[in-house]
């Protein structure tokens, strides 16, 4: 059995294996079955994290932090968990791929997923117009008219992105302000191939076998309003991945796991939540990795007490063993 399994490779996951890793604990981290590094794989320039005055790459950045927790040896695999059972003293983890693995504590860090409208059509044209991300469909856009929705720092970045390629960027927001932060706001303001559609909702999308356009309505009055793209990048946010643990983990009212304070105990003994998965408010690269360090922390404090419950056990044993064997002579 392992000592410590790590699931989500983020900024929160890889923080956590190297400290995990440089305390002796060998940890097994497991990655999604596509590719290590979580949601920083899909954007590109990293210019808030410290330690990097020009900016980074965020896929540069995530194979960093993997290179570092593996240096000290983290055993990455890339594979789906499939299914969990943290229940007992002994925390399971099945894969799609690789079988089940056993542990004695567990760092949740799964991150969180794009948010989807929720129309009927978004799924359908999904790849065929509709996208959550500019960097990964971006350079299907050349030249064309497309709309991204948000108000968010993703959607400024996504949509100062996608002007690389497309001729013109509607944002459309259902507010008349922003939420992004002011840096992002100027960039995007300043950039003449976009252009704000304010106080609108995103209420149809149209096309037969690719995205043609989209029917807006006025947040203020109510009126619906059609606009012509070719493409609708879709960045309102994410939601916290807590599937895999329903039921077994406290959730917030934010749908966010429940931990004890500052700390990142769970409600179950031996299970540790961090990153994205814990975090409504703040969801920064560098906050993820912070809030791993902690994980990484309360995970070996957990360790460390248990090995002093088992060592004590072991004594109790060993002594009533010997005070058998001398009643006996
Ligand atoms: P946010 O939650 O910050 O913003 C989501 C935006 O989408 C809001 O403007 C919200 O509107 C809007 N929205 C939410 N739901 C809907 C809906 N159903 N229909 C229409 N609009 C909707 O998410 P982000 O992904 O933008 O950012 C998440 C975190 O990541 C933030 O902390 C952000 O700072 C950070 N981030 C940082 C970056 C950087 O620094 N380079 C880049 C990207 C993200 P409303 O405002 O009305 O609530």
């Amino acid at each position: 059995m392992r000592e410590i399994i790590i699931i989500g490779s983020g900024p929160a996951g890889f923080t956590a294996a190297i400290y995990a890793a440089r305390a002796g604990l060998s940890p097994l981290l497991l990655a999604s079955s596509v590719q290590a590094g979580g949601e920083l794989m899909n954007t590109t320039e990293v210019e808030n994290f410290p330690g990097f005055p020009d900016g980074i790459q965020g896929p540069e950045l995530m194979m960093k932090l993997q290179e570092q927790a593996e240096k000290f040896g983290t055993e990455v695999i890339l594979d789906d968990v499939t299914s969990v059972d943290f229940t007992g003293e002994v925390k399971k983890v099945e894969t799609g791929y690789s079988g089940t693995f056993e542990a004695r504590s567990v760092i949740f860090a799964t991150g969180s997923a794009y948010r989807k409208l929720g129309l009927p059509d978004e799924e359908r044209l999904s790849g065929r117009g509709v996208s959550w991300c500019a960097t990964c469909d971006g350079f299907f856009f050349k030249t064309k008219t497309i709309a991204v929705v948000g108000g968010g720092d993703s959607a400024m970045e996504e949509a100062t992105f996608l002007t690389r390629f497309a001729d013109k960027v509607y944002v459309v927001h259902r507010k008349d302000t922003l939420r992004a932060s002011k840096i992002m706001q100027e960039r995007a303001f300043a950039n003449e191939k976009i252009e704000f559609v304010w106080n609108s909702e995103v209420v149809g999308i149209s096309g037969e076998n690719a995205v043609e356009g989209l029917t807006l309505k006025s947040t203020t009055d109510g009126s619906t309003s059609e606009l012509p793209v070719q493409g609708l990048f879709v960045a309102i946010g994410n939601d916290p991945r807590v599937h895999l643990v329903h039921g077994q983990l406290d959730l917030t009212v934010d749908g966010t796991i429940a931990v004890a304070g500052r700390s990142s105990k769970t409600n179950l003994e031996g299970v540790f939540a961090a990153g994205d998965v814990v975090d409504p408010q703040y969801r920064q690269a560098v906050t993820a990795a912070a809030s791993g360090t902690v994980a990484a922390l309360d995970a070996e404090h957990f360790l460390a007490a248990l090995d002093q419950v088992e060592d004590g056990e072991t004594a109790r044993v060993i002594a009533d063993v010997v005070d058998e064997l001398v009643a006996a002579d």
